[in-house]
């Protein structure tokens, strides 16, 4: 089966749907960032073969420069396997390293921290979010009100799981805490649809819906 990517825009990011990879059943979006001719990624997807959706998306894979991950999750980390065999590098929080062990060689996956000279220049800073992994992070340009938020809040005024191995709910209430203080418009997140007004309002909403639903 050929690759089908469904793509759109979300202010400067491409953004790949999770639809696109739902032959491997659950997967994350992926988002795209362009600056000088390369390509930088925001979550890897649940397909191991993501590389031959990004060709599909007219993305050179010469131009893939390196892919940053939200936290270890397999839905969002799967397409790590085919970024690995053409030496992209990719950036994760340690603390979820130990969740990669069984999809890829943790030695080829960097510690977030060595990858923020590059987030600067797009852009971004690291908010570390841990609650629903360990290692969970966003990502946050203050500019563009715009945040990368993975499985820690959604669009639909919803927050991660926070049931799995690693996950705390005292942890997710301190993370929505921190990211409801942040001016927030455009939301990116690692599962379902983007917004780009009223991030802020989302936010306060999970940060609500948390309170009721973890105690
Ligand atoms: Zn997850």
């Amino acid at each position: 089966m050929n690759p089908s990517p469904i793509t759109s825009r979300a202010g400067r990011f491409l953004v790949i749907s999770e639809e696109s990879f739902s032959s491997v059943g659950i997967s994350s979006n992926v988002y795209v960032a362009e600056l000088a001719g390369k390509h930088y990624l925001f979550d890897t997807s649940g397909h191991p073969d993501l590389v031959s959706f990004l060709k599909a998306a007219n993305i050179a894979t010469e131009s893939l420069s390196a892919a940053f991950l939200t936290h270890g999750h397999y839905d969002h980390t799967m397409g790590l396997i085919s970024l690995s065999k053409i030496g992209v590098p990719a950036y994760l929080s340690m603390e979820d390293a130990d969740l990669l062990e069984s999809i890829i060689d943790k030695a080829g996956v960097r510690d977030i921290n060595n990858g923020k000279k590059i987030l600067r220049e797009l852009g971004l800073e690291v908010i570390v979010t841990p609650g629903h992994s360990c290692g969970s992070v966003c990502y946050y340009s203050a500019d563009e009100k715009l945040l990368i938020s993975g499985d820690t809040v959604f669009s639909n005024g919803f927050f991660g799981r926070t049931d799995l191995s690693g996950g705390s709910n005292l942890e997710m209430k301190a993370s929505l805490k921190l990211l409801s203080g942040l001016d927030v418009e455009a939301m990116l997140p690692g599962h379902g649809f983007c917004i780009m007004r009223g991030g802020r309002d989302s936010i306060s909403l999970a940060l609500a819906n948390a309170d009721y639903l973890l105690g």
